[in-house]
């Protein structure tokens, strides 16, 4: 008989996807290009309904019709060179997955190539590193729909529930999944340099050790910022380095890495034109941290003010830093949503907000209580231009806003760098603001180079000679 689903690709996700599958009752072929995998996997599966394959095409032989096969293979170049060798022994009506981390085009052109030789594909963004792939990720797929439905009760059953509901739903054609997955790893970078901002203020401005920092952000976590970032974060706090005895977070380099997702966010942002800037100065505040050597240089060179000591009680500043958290994640999050409903716009895709709230509310990085709230306020008004416009949303930002303003102060005093917490705001203050500066740059735009303005009080396009003419 034959496999309801087949996997290529078994380093850590393609293997622990195929092992949830399993558990799930599918049966599932696997294959991998390096022989050694495959035989590694079925070392580790005795009991298990796990094939093992060779070739491509005994793997694909072993499939049931119309196949379903979860490509698991390096981003890219590989997928591609996957799918051609894969092509030809396909039929009409087949369903190719792509799981991997795609940039969203990718998946828009292959989409369309495929589906000249009439196979289906559908690109998903899957998140929860080797644990959720394991035990339920969070799962974002984007591609036909009719191909969607085939697929839909595995995806269903293998992914992380949240009160029952499972994390994953149809989030719209060709590119749609993987640019859903791509926004949540932007928002994602933010959610981290915010939290890691909090940490740097309490460290430095009020010398909290790592045992406070733990209680800190463990007391955090039963609150409004309750989410697994928070939650590993306090835990973070408390691991010790076995070699020195020290606090981990101590002896760990402060220079961050990434695999360009967030930077692919931004990228997108400055493409559709929408403002996106606490991401991208998260981004920005990754590449900083990565000049350490000229870092540490400036150091030694320029100077910062002395020490400014808070005006208020220890515990009334953390709860401040509490509360600039949270405005600036609220604040963040508006952006990302707004720009996915730029991208639905752009790419046609009728994304659906509430539903991709509610599946990022378990199994992947971002999941966090507060994602509920972001489903309610799309439940409330699903054509919402603005996060901070919904009555809960605009509740907080109104009144954590003069602790977001106060946080900013002490730390500019004390020359601390909060760019995630001052972006926010900047953000937050030139949104609600009816008449921005933006005129006189329309002016001078119109001064040197002739590029016409609009008036306030009539319709039309002008220009104005600047120059008075010469006697
Ligand atoms: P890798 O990204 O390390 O990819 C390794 C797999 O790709 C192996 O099966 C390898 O085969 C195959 N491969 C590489 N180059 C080629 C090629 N030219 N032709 C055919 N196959 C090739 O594995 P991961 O499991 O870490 O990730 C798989 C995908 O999932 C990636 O797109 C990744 O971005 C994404 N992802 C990863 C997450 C994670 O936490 N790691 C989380 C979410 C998504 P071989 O053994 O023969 O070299």
């Amino acid at each position: 008989s034959k496999q309801q689903i087949g996997v290529v690709g078994l380093a850590v996700m393609g293997k622990n996807l195929a092992w949830n599958i399993e558990s799930r009752g599918f049966s599932v072929a696997v294959y991998n290009r390096s022989s050694e995998k495959v035989d590694d996997m079925l070392s580790e599966s005795e009991g298990k309904q796990i094939f093992g394959t060779y070739s491509l095409q005994e793997f694909v032989d072993s499939l049931e019709s119309p196949r379903k096969i979860l490509l698991m293979v390096k981003a890219g170049a590989a997928t591609d060179a996957t799918i051609n060798s894969l092509l030809p022994l396909l039929d009409k009506g087949d369903i190719l997955i792509d799981g991997g981390n795609t940039f969203y085009q990718d998946t828009i052109r292959r989409n369309k190539e495929l589906s000249e030789h009439g196979v289906h594909f559908i690109g998903t963004g899957v998140s929860g590193g080797e644990e959720g792939a394991l035990t339920g990720p969070s799962i974002m797929p984007g591609g036909q729909k009719e191909a969607y439905e085939l697929v839909a009760p595995i995806f269903e059953k293998i992914s992380a529930k949240v009160n029952g509901e499972a994390c994953s739903t149809y989030i719209g054609p060709d590119g749609a999944g993987h640019y859903v997955k791509m926004v949540h790893n932007g928002i994602e970078y933010a959610d981290m340099q915010l939290i890691a901002e909090s940490y740097f203020l309490m460290k430095n401005v009020l010398g909290l050790s790592a045992e406070d920092l733990h209680e800190v952000f463990a007391e955090w976590n039963k609150g409004e910022l309750d989410s697994y970032l928070i939650e590993i974060t306090a835990d973070i706090f408390k691991k010790k380095d076995a070699e020195t005895g020290k606090p981990m977070v101590d002896v760990i380099l402060d220079k961050a890495g990434q695999k360009g997702t967030g930077k692919w966010t931004s990228q997108s942002a400055l493409d559709l034109g929408t403002p996106l800037p606490i991401i991208t100065e998260s981004v920005f505040a990754r590449f900083i941290s990565a000049i350490k050597e000229e870092r540490v240089h400036a150091s030694k060179v320029l100077s910062g003010p002395d020490a400014v000591a808070p005006q208020k009680e220890q515990k009334e500043v953390i709860e401040a830093i509490r509360r600039a958290l949270y405005m600036s994640k609220i604040a963040s999050y508006a952006q990302g949503f707004a720009q996915m409903k730029a991208a639905s716009e752009e790419y046609n895709w009728d994304l659906k907000f509430g539903d991709i709230a509610m599946i990022f509310r378990g199994g992947c990085i971002i999941r966090a209580q507060f994602l509920q709230k972001i489903k309610e306020a799309y439940d409330r008004e699903p054509a919402l231009t603005n996060l901070m416009l919904d009555e809960y949303f605009k509740d907080i930002v109104e009144s954590y806003q003069s602790a977001l303003r106060e946080v900013i102060s002490l730390a500019v005093q004390n020359g601390v760098p909060v760019p995630g917490f001052s972006t926010a705001l900047a953000y937050y203050d030139s949104y609600r603001t009816e008449t921005l500066p933006a005129n006189l740059i329309q002016a001078q735009r119109d001064y040197f180079g002739a590029h016409t303005y609009q008036r306030v009080d009539k319709e039309g396009t002008f220009h104005t000679e600047w120059m008075e003419p010469k006697a």
